[in-house]
């Protein structure tokens, strides 16, 4: 009798609903301001935003940002200011995913997207230079072979930098004080970030609001369903067998 007390728990939780994800086949949606692996931005007309100020590389804690700017050639502008990042490289063996670097941006040139499951078999791999960095023609992040996308997580890429730009002050907050992005156009503000306005159903519901819908969104989405009903039919199944233990 004693022995099998010892295995009570064993057994009730053989019966519990299972909240294993199915790693790395499935991913969780993660919360829109995580901070994983970055991009550079462009204007709405396909110009950068980078504009080589290196403000980015000063405050990085990790000195893991290289830039270098240069003129914008007068008859092919890069970017609209007078110069643009020239070079533009991440060392992501030294990142630490702060953030710091979205902040210091002036043009919201530097921001990240939510993946963080990328690893590399050498260290080149592991420098992110512009080519990796800059998105693409319909602004979203070009996807390197040893990094696992699964659905839209570059759907929100500068949500941090959006939450963050009110720095604090109510004044500001759900005022919208930063530009278009390719392919997303002017990005909507997150509310609820102050005391005063915090409101914790609401906030959730802006955030889920502001979250984009996208055909890759719809296609995982479908993709779960069909997994989850494959799981309830082999549950079902497997009850009565597992009924037999207790
Ligand atoms: S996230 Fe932090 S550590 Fe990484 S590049 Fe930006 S400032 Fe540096
Ligand atoms: S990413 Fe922003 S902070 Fe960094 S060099 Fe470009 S414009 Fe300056």
């Amino acid at each position: 009798m004693g022995a099998l007390s010892g295995f009570r728990i064993t057994i009730q939780q053989m019966f519990r609903p299972r909240l294993t994800t199915e790693f790395p086949k499935e991913k969780q949606d993660k919360p829109p301001r995580v901070h994983g692996r970055h991009v550079l931005n462009r204007y709405e007309d396909g110009m950068e935003k980078c504009i080589g100020c290196e403000l980015c590389a000063g405050v990085c804690p990790a000195r893991c940002i290289y830039v270098r700017g240069a003129d914008n050639p007068p008859d092919a502008p890069v970017s609209p200011g007078e110069r643009y990042g020239f070079v533009y490289e991440i060392n992501y063996l030294r990142c630490i995913h702060c953030d710091m670097c979205v902040e210091a941006c002036p043009t919201e040139a530097i921001t990240e997207t939510k993946l963080f499951e990328f690893s590399f078999v050498d260290r080149e791999d592991a420098i992110y230079t512009k080519r990796e960095l800059l998105v693409d023609d319909d602004g979203r992040a070009r996807r390197q072979p040893w990094e696992l996308w699964l659905g839209g997580e570059d759907d929100e890429t500068s949500a941090w930098m959006r939450a963050t730009a009110p720095s604090g002050n109510a004044a500001y907050e759900g005022k919208v004080a930063w530009s278009g992005e390719l392919g997303f156009g002017v990005r909507a503000p997150e509310l609820g970030q102050t005391a005063a306005s915090w409101d914790e159903g609401k906030a959730v519901e802006d955030l889920q609001t502001v979250r984009l819908e996208s055909p890759e969104h719809d296609e995982r989405d479908r993709a779960r369903e069909a997994h989850a009903d494959t799981e309830d039919d082999t549950d079902d199944g497997a009850h009565p067998a597992g009924g037999g233990h207790g």
